[in-house]
Formats: C-alpha cells, structure tokens, sequence
C-alpha cells in the first residue's frame, strides 16, 4: 500500500506565512530553521489565531478530498481535464455570445449597412493529429461578405491542394469526394489548384475587412459557419482546422480568426427585428430553417468548377449562399429591407410574387399567423379551397407549379429556381 500523504495542519499554513514574510524581508529559508523560528511563535498565538489556521487546514482538507485530479474517465483523461476542456468551451461560448451580442448593440441602420462574413469548407480527409485535434485536410473554402441592405457584397471561393495525401487515405478521400464534393486528389487535378497556402491565407485576411472592437483594437470580424453535421456536410471543425492551419502555414498567431457559429448571429438579428415575434423562433428553429435548404437548388451561385460538374448542391460558395438567403428571407421584410433578386435571394427569383405571397401572409390575422410559423416547420397541408392558401404554401415549400409550362412564362411563378426534372425543392 503506498504511504498515505499526510495533511497539511493549521501550523504548516502559519509556518508557510512566517516563511513568506522572512522571503519578502530577503532571507531565505528550509524548512528546517523556518520550523525553529515559524514554532515558539506559534506557542505565542491566542486560540483565535491558531483557530484561524486550523480553519484554512479544513479548507484545504475539504478541497483535496474533492479533487478530481486523480480520478481518470474511462479514455484515460483526467476528470479534471475534462472539466477544464468543458470550461473551456463554455467560456468561448460565452464569449461568441457576448461578441455577436455587442456587434448587433448598433443603431439599427448601421446594423442593416454591416458586413458580415459567412464561410464553408470543403476536405478531402480527415486525420487525428498530434495534439488530438482532428486535422481536416481543406479543397474549397469560400466566403461571402453580406449585409441585410445590400444582401451579397463579396464573395470568395478557391479550390485548394493541401498537400499530399498520407498513406492509406485514397480510399477513404475518394469515397468522401464521390459522395459529396466531387473533388478527387489526384497529381493531374492538383495541377489546376491552388498550392500556396501563404496566399490562401493573405487571400482570406484581405477579404476579411477589418473592424475596430470596443476598445479601439483593430481586429478581423468573425467567420460564420454552421456546426459539424455530416447530414449537411456543414463543419465548424472543418472550417476552424482549415484557418489554424493556414495560420500555421503563414506563421500567423492561431487565434487570428474567430469561428462564430451562424445560427447564434441569426437568432440575434431576428431578436433585434422581430422583437415581439422572435419568441417562437428558438435557436434551435432557426438553425433547423438553414438546414432545411430551402434554396437548395437554386441556379447561378455555385463556383465555376462544380457548375461544370453538375455538383452545385455541395459547393461551398453555394451554401453559404444559400444560407444566407434563409436569413435575409426571414430578417429583411421584419427590417424593413427591399430584398433583390441575385442579392438578398436567388437570380431567378421573382421577388414581386414572393412579396404577393408575403403580403398575403400579412393579411393574415396574428394567430393564424402564430399558426403559420407552426405550419412552416412541419409538413404543409394543401388547402385546396383556398388558392391563395396555396399559393403561399407551395412557396414555402418551394415546389414548381403544377403546370410546370408557367415556368417559362415572362413572370415565372415563385419556387422557379427550382430546376425542373430534379424534383421537388426541398431536398431533405
Ligand atoms: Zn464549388
């Protein structure tokens, strides 16, 4: 049995104190002569002193007993590592959410003229690397700058080669490229892609226009992102590996981009605009209304090389894209916003149907409308008495008339940019 460490008593902590004081006066003790001077001073104490030490010995005894630092999870870390990563984490929460709370704490027109930055990334692979962390190998990153006024202000999108592929990975690279991007690894390919990741990265920063925080510290904005979803291929993993490994490509400091998750800044902005309607719009039902790819098959935003390869719904500059379009959809009627087609929602949109439709909306009384945020979450019933209830049905749902032939009309019917002969708009 190992020897049983003993505890701390309430002389140790005066002793310690005698110690530090004699330190502080220049003369350095062991333990051995601070106990020959820390003890007839002790002997000296009145039971209220000494009660005070032995208060701090309890203390203490009452902590060790709680500490966790030798209790390990069934992984083999630390209780207490984990409870410091869980923290950790809380506190970057924390800090998003104060973040995204003090930008929007603007004048309501400033808010609707600022930028905001959206990103996706794309990889090939994934790996553990050494610091546990998983290393996500990027081969499209793209970026949109939006604001609620002007809808889509920039964007950026680069197909990247990031190196070569660690062996016994092709497999797995080219199942992942068949099923979603479409980008393969192979020497032939790389050639046409981007290898210099210090130009990646200066590309990134450029787009990114810096702004001055509260404190008059010029810093970049923050990315958003959606959160890891293998249903979706959204990664906040993904996208935070691919920027701390073009700091560490550039020798630029690891915490220069700040990965913000998006749902938070959308229910923030209809918090602002909506302020009485927001209460039903939770974040987790906002988060579910981009996921829901209302715009997934919208033509004309995908980059060059996936429209080429009939791959649009997976490219990175389309999704953001398209869930940009869920929000300026929901947030600019509640801020008073025009919205315009190939800006604030797809090119072929035909934004005076969708304003018929959302004008019919408001027509509707407050509790039907209650109803129909309901009914916009769930599966829609077509009333068939009502054609104008239809009407804005199938635009929620975004599925082409039943006689597709009005598609071709001058002033096509809303839900056009749903390509005809792929189906219906919702691809969930
Ligand atoms: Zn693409």
């Amino acid at each position: 049995m190992p020897k049983k460490k003993a505890q701390p008593n309430g002389f140790y902590f005066f002793m310690k104190e005698v110690k530090d004081e004699e330190e502080a006066k220049g003369i350095r003790h062991d333990m051995v002569s601070i106990q020959s001077i820390a003890g007839p001073r002790w002997q000296l104490l009145s039971p209220e002193d000494k009660s005070y030490y032995n208060q701090m010995a309890k203390d203490h005894k009452a902590i060790a007993k709680n500490d966790k630092e030798h209790k390990y999870t069934s992984l083999g870390t630390s209780i207490a590592q984990v409870d410091s990563q869980e923290r950790e984490r809380q506190e970057r929460e924390q800090l998003m959410i104060n973040t995204i709370h003090n930008d929007c704490s603007i004048e309501l027109e400033a808010l609707k003229r600022k930028p905001f930055y959206l990103c996706h990334v794309n990889y090939q692979y994934k790996v553990p690397n050494t610091d546990d962390v998983t290393f996500y190998a990027p081969c499209e990153i793209a970026l949109i700058e939006f604001t609620l006024n002007d809808g889509i202000t920039n964007e950026l999108n680069m197909i990247v080669d990031a190196g070569p592929l660690p062996m016994g990975f092709r497999g797995e690279c080219n199942e992942w490229a068949k099923d979603t991007h479409g980008i393969y690894h192979s020497s032939r390919d790389n050639k046409t892609k981007l290898n210099d990741m210090v130009f990646v990265y200066s590309s990134i920063v450029k787009f990114l226009k810096k702004e001055t925080n509260s404190s008059g510290r010029s810093m970049l904005p923050p990315i958003y992102t959606m959160r890891d979803s293998l249903n979706h291929h959204y990664s906040l993993s993904a996208v935070e590996s691919c920027m701390t490994f073009l700091c560490n490509a550039s020798r630029s400091p690891r915490n220069l981009f700040r990965i913000f998750k998006l749902p938070n800044l959308f229910h923030k902005l209809m918090e602002i605009f909506d302020p009485t309607g927001a209460v039903g719009f939770t974040l987790a039902v906002l988060e579910g209304q981009i996921q829901q790819d209302k715009f997934g098959y919208a033509e004309g935003i995908a980059c060059d090389y996936h429209t080429e390869i009939d791959r649009t719904q997976f490219c990175s500059l389309s999704m953001v894209k398209r869930w940009m379009f869920t929000i300026t959809d929901f947030v600019c009627k509640r801020a008073n916003v025009a919205m315009v087609a190939g800006k604030h929602l797809p090119s072929t949109a035909d934004i005076d149907q969708w304003e018929n439709v959302e004008s019919k909306r408001s027509q509707k009384s407050a509790k039907e409308q209650k109803g129909w945020i309901t009914e916009k979450f769930q599966e829609l019933e077509i009333d068939d008495d009502e054609a104008g209830d239809e009407e804005l049905n199938r635009a929620e749902r975004m599925i082409p008339p039943r006689n597709t032939k009005a598609v071709r009309t001058p002033a096509p019917s809303v839900g056009v940019w749903t390509i005809a002969g792929r189906g219906r708009g919702n691809p969930m």
